[in-house]
């Protein structure tokens, strides 16, 4: 590990100031810490955040939630609100981890997690998103739990994190907190794909902080849910993944919203399954249908072209679970 500093705000303004500076926050360091033992983070100054006030979630005046950016996974998943409105989120979260990084790690962080591919951890290897101009080594290597979507030239790797998933699909906004004040950026801008800059992987100005993820409200009723499907049963990331929101009613399914994790540079909107769903009866029928459009556009590598199928799959199988059939 290299040298660095440390620091713990107190408040905002502290925290700010450092971050403007150049600091790094941290809050459960359940990703930085780990990357910075094996020398792929190297940073200065560590600004240690958690007793800023964003610990709370709560719902909003319209009926949606406002998640504060340093509730704990955990504590997220069991908030009896989040259970009872969006329970997507809740079980995205148990899918995630362990319990005791889940009772660490922080919806922030979540968000900020970076890249499981082994190329990046491994110093030895080509990455561009480690060391920009250096190469892919997942391009011509071994890239099974690699994207199919969103890919570029550059860098092939997924976005880790489930409850992005589950965030994506339910078209969340970002809070941030920086320098020049307060500012939202939708969930679909805040994450971004690799292009030819796959080492810039949030859309996030010097010294902005995540202050909260706020889910709008949805018409009710809405059933969600999360399926993820992975090599082992626990402690996995995804190979694939579905989020899928559905408000049905007078048997017509008046909403939806679906988004897939494990196969995309980042969580995956599905807006073509979206169209099909709307407006039409649930049946299997329709299920199959529009799970058919979920892996349009994909390019998948040499390793990992299973995805393709195990993706639709996916989609078909949380529609059913979410949807039921009359
Ligand atoms: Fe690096 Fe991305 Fe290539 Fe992995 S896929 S080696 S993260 S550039």
């Amino acid at each position: 590990m290299h040298p660095f500093s440390f620091t713990k705000a107190a408040n905002t303004r502290e925290a700010l100031d450092a971050g403007r500076r150049g600091g790094r926050y941290i809050a459960g360091g359940t990703t930085l810490v780990d990357l910075m033992r094996e020398t792929v983070e190297r940073p200065e100054t560590l600004v240690d955040i958690s007793d800023l006030p964003l610990h709370e979630v709560t719902v909003t005046e319209r009926g949606g939630l406002r998640i504060g950016a340093l509730v704990s996974m955990a504590e997220t998943a069991a908030h009896p609100k989040v259970r009872a409105l969006f329970p997507v989120i809740s079980e995205a979260l148990e899918l995630s981890a362990s319990a005791q990084l889940r009772n660490m790690a922080t919806i922030g962080g979540n968000i900020m997690q970076r890249t499981r591919c082994t190329y990046f951890r491994d110093v030895t290897a080509d990455c561009n998103k480690r060391d920009p101009g250096s190469g892919c080594a997942a391009l011509h290597g071994f890239n099974r739990s690699h994207a199919i979507l969103g890919t570029s030239d550059d860098c092939v790797a997924t976005h880790p994190s489930d409850v992005a998933v589950a965030f994506a699909a339910l078209e969340a906004t970002v809070h941030l907190l920086g320098p020049d004040g307060e500012r939202r950026a939708p969930f679909a801008d805040f994450l971004l794909r690799p292009g030819n800059t796959p080492d810039r992987e949030q859309a996030l100005r010097r010294g902005e902080l995540i202050t909260a993820v706020e889910i709008p409200a949805l018409p009710r009723p809405l059933k969600s849910g999360y399926l993820k499907v992975r090599d082992r049963q626990s402690y996995e990331f995804a190979l694939t993944s579905a989020a899928v929101a559905l408000h049905v009613r007078g048997g017509v399914i008046r909403e939806a919203r679906v988004a897939a994790g494990g196969v995309g540079t980042v969580p995956w909107k599905l807006p073509a399954v979206e169209r099909h769903l709307i407006g039409e009866r649930p049946s299997e029928d329709l299920w199959a249908a529009a799970a058919e459009k979920a892996a349009e556009g994909a390019r998948p590598l040499e390793n990992n072209r299973f995805k393709v199928e195990l993706l639709k799959r996916t989609v078909e199988r949380q529609l059913r679970i979410v949807g039921g059939t009359k």
